[in-house]
């Protein structure tokens, strides 16, 4: 059993996809164009956001939103300790430093409590990460950096369509990174990624640094970068946009239907939702000690399974210089050795989730 299916066969999709192919080699027209225009319109009134920026990944989405911030050499950005190593490499793109701090113990997300302990002088903006799909509880954190004003900047690039007391993200922070990777809950059929935010200025910056620096042809005001959402991953997102509520639900079910399962079982710890929250499972993570023996038990039932993330990205030797050793985030270093990836992805087959769940349980 495969990990993860894209999907793109499912007849209605398919159509939606050939159509939006179509309107595109018709058109003749590849990049900034209006399959963009009309895609960015739709997402940020998805998100519940003035503007969307779309971009070439979900690492291009945070580093441009920082930059448009004014996030610079000598400044601190606040990251959770446990998360994609993307949301660190963002930092240290813009040359900023890395001050990382501990996720709470469930769900895996920054609280206010947490960041409050590491906000410094210097401190320039926050990046809550929407971990595996849970949203964060971001009001709390606004007042935060109403009062020290800072940037909040939230990545979240595994919670297209999750709620916070009743409000997507995308519209929660000052600014919101995604990432359309092909797996994510929003995926294209290759890279892309999106800023979208309420503040006009920040969205002006973005669109010009993504373009070379330049609003108007070959006029350059700063230095930008290469980085835009061609009109052919706009096309799809499109479609896939339409279906993406359908498709979190599909996910949620399949959740529920683990957890039901799961739950209770001294086998592996499940997932929590927050009461004010609705969770997309981009990923479906439980935990044990025993990681590596379950692991290797159900593949030899042939079910593929992940871990997201094996190595806590301040063990990373990319990160090295930062100077933390074993033992310098707890949470961030057990999470690590003991969380598991289960199979799931909207179109998967409700006996399959059965058939892992049995093979957890045995
Ligand atoms: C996928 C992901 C990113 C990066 O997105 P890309 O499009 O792969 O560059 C950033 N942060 C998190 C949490 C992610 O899961």
């Amino acid at each position: 059993m495969k990990f993860f299916e894209l999907g793109l066969d499912e007849p209605g999709l398919r159509a939606d996809l050939d159509a939006g192919y179509r309107r595109v080699m018709d058109r003749g027209w590849a990049i900034l164009g209006p399959e963009l225009e009309a895609f960015e319109a739709e997402f940020a009134a998805y998100c519940g956001a003035d503007h969307a920026v779309g971009v070439g990944n979900g690492l291009d989405a945070l580093v441009l939103a920082l930059r448009a911030a004014g996030v610079a050499p000598g400044a601190e950005v606040i990251v959770p300790a446990h998360t994609f190593v993307a949301t660190w490499l963002a930092v240290e793109a813009v040359g900023a430093t890395v001050v990382p701090v501990e996720v709470d113990a469930e769900p895996y997300v920054l609280t206010a409590p947490s960041i409050a302990a590491a906000i410094t002088q210097r401190t320039a903006a926050v990046i809550p990460v929407s971990l595996y799909g849970h949203p964060v509880d971001m009001d709390p954190i606004l007042d935060l950096a109403a009062r020290h004003g800072f940037f909040v900047l939230e990545d979240a690039a595994q919670s297209h369509g999750a709620l916070s007391h009743g409000r997507r993200t995308g519209g929660l922070a000052h600014a919101t990174a995604f990432s359309f990777y092909p797996t994510k809950n929003l995926g294209a059929v290759g890279d892309a990624g999106a800023v979208t935010t309420s503040d006009a200025d920040l969205a002006e910056k973005i669109r010009m640094l993504r373009n070379y620096g330049s609003r108007r042809k070959y006029v350059h005001e700063t230095a930008g970068v290469n980085s835009r959402l061609d009109e052919l991953q706009a096309a799809f997102l499109r479609a896939r946009l339409a279906r993406l509520d359908e498709a979190n639900d599909r996910r949620r079910e399949r959740a529920a239907r683990y957890t039901a399962q799961l739950q209770g079982a001294n086998a592996v710890r499940t997932p929590t939702e927050a009461a004010w929250a609705r969770h997309v499972y981009h990923l479906y993570v439980v935990r044990t000690p025993e990681r590596e023996a379950l692991q290797a038990r159900l593949t030899a039932q042939g079910i593929e399974t992940l871990i997201h993330y094996p190595t806590a990205c301040h063990l990373q030797p990319a990160f090295a210089h930062l100077g933390y050793g074993p033992g310098a985030f707890p949470i961030a270093e057990q999470l690590a050795a003991e969380v598991l990836s289960l199979p799931l992805w909207p179109g998967m087959p409700l006996d399959d989730v059965d058939r892992v769940a049995a093979a957890i349980l045995t």
